[in-house]
């Protein structure tokens, strides 16, 4: 069965515009990947240590027949084939690929949690999530992602492209 999943996608080492449409083309070319659209790239202030690039920011609106956790797994696969290493919590990094949403499940593990819990806190998250599905209400917060954005207070600066 095929299921509609959001794809959080940054990058803020080397460079992020390449990284972002190199990961978008390792998602497709998933054989159980297809991504049906993307937002537009977004220019963000970090979150987390101060001392690193802002970052680019967009989401990926796919389909899949992979269950949760082997998606978790393909975008993690993706991230350490383009050199990912991990260091410390929201530093920069090459790729950063992130379950935003999964139809409507909710899902709560020690390895994935969905939906993103950062979600509703993130403006980087919420705006170009708000390009693809104004209208689309959060499975826990009960809010349509338009709302969210519009209640976030005035926070990290993201510039769309
Ligand atoms: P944040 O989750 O706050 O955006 P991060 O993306 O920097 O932080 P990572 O180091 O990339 O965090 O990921 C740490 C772990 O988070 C992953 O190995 C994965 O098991 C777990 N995780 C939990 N929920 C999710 C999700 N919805 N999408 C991606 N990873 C998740
Ligand atoms: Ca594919
Ligand atoms: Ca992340
Ligand atoms: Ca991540």
């Amino acid at each position: 069965m095929s299921h509609l999943a959001y794809i959080g996608i940054g990058s803020n080492l080397g460079t992020p515009l390449e990284n972002c449409q190199r990961s978008l083309n390792l998602l497709e070319n998933h054989p159980e990947i297809s991504v049906l659209s993307r937002s537009s790239f977004y220019e963000t202030e970090p979150i987390g240590p101060q001392d690193q690039n802002w970052f680019l920011n967009s989401v990926a609106e796919i389909s899949t027949d992979m269950e949760p956790i082997p998606l978790l797994d393909a975008l993690l696969a993706i991230e350490v084939a383009m050199g990912r290493i991990r260091k410390e919590r929201w530093g920069p990094r090459i790729i950063d690929l992130d379950i935003l949403l999964y139809g409507n499940s909710v899902i709560k593990t020690s390895r994935l949690e969905i939906p993103h819990p950062e979600i509703n806190r993130r403006r980087f998250v919420l705006a170009p999530l708000a390009e693809l599905v104004p209208k689309l209400i959060h499975p826990t917060a009960r809010k349509t992602i338009q709302r969210l954005l519009s209640e976030l207070p005035e926070d990290k600066k993201v510039v769309r492209l």
